[in-house]
């Protein structure tokens, strides 16, 4: 069984799991163990992993194989996984950094994660309890990248910041602004403003939301009734 604990190796870090304990038992909205980032726990950032995620981005644009983005996951100061934009190499338009990086790090993490595993009943993940106060509706979650750090040179797009709430990743650390991103020609920017929109109005895309909902909830009943469910 993987140990769950990571402890804080710095007074700071210690400081930033505390303060984001008592943050998520006061935010309603928080459905999930969110963090909340506080200047703090920023501090010690490392240059030399924006470098190696610069270095990514470059090669890629050097390679013709994607956009100018590079990626790194960071693990008790060891990076564990990698990342670059390759969409133009693979035609893959989800195929980018940040995404790969977490892929990359997960299956470092869960080498088993294609093979099954007796580390958990039913699941290969480790499960560690929500924060004590959190809202969060359910008692207990998988760790995923909880405890890791990303480091990556541009703003992530909204797809691969919504990979980063999943992976559950602590903390990032990113270069290059949306606004730099957009002078450059990427549409990063718009979409963040476009998610903003309600449904019916969004510029990006026609959506129709509750369309044959009866039918798309007949798998929320699966899960629900699913004994050996896995929250994650
Ligand atoms: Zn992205």
């Amino acid at each position: 069984m993987p140990k769950c604990d990571h402890a804080p190796a710095d007074p700071g870090r210690r400081d930033f799991l505390t303060r984001t304990t008592v943050l998520a038992a006061g935010a309603a909205a928080a459905a999930t163990l969110q963090i909340t980032p506080v200047k703090a726990a920023l501090e010690g950032g490392q240059k030399k992993f924006m470098e190696e995620a610069a270095k990514l981005a470059t090669e890629s644009v050097e390679k013709g194989w994607g956009g100018p983005f590079g990626a790194v996951i960071v693990k008790d100061g060891e990076i564990i996984g990698r990342g670059q934009n390759r969409v133009l190499l693979t035609g893959c338009p989800i195929y980018h950094a940040e995404v790969t990086a977490i892929i990359d790090a997960s299956a470092k993490l869960n080498p088993k994660g294609l093979l099954g595993s007796d580390y958990y009943a039913g699941t290969i993940l480790e499960m560690i309890p929500r924060p004590a106060g959190s809202p969060d509706v359910v008692t207990e979650r998988a760790k995923m990248l909880k405890g890791c750090d990303l480091y990556v040179n541009g703003a992530p797009c909204p797809m691969c910041m919504s990979a980063i709430y999943w992976a559950r990743i602590d903390r990032l650390f990113f270069g290059g602004s949306l606004e730099d991103t957009t002078k450059i020609g990427f549409s990063d920017e718009f979409q963040y403003d476009d998610f903003k929109l309600p449904w019916d109005q969004r510029k990006g895309i026609a959506v129709a939301p509750g369309f044959e909902r009866e039918v798309g909830l007949t798998a929320y009943t699966a899960w629900t009734n699913k004994k050996d469910r896995h929250y994650y």
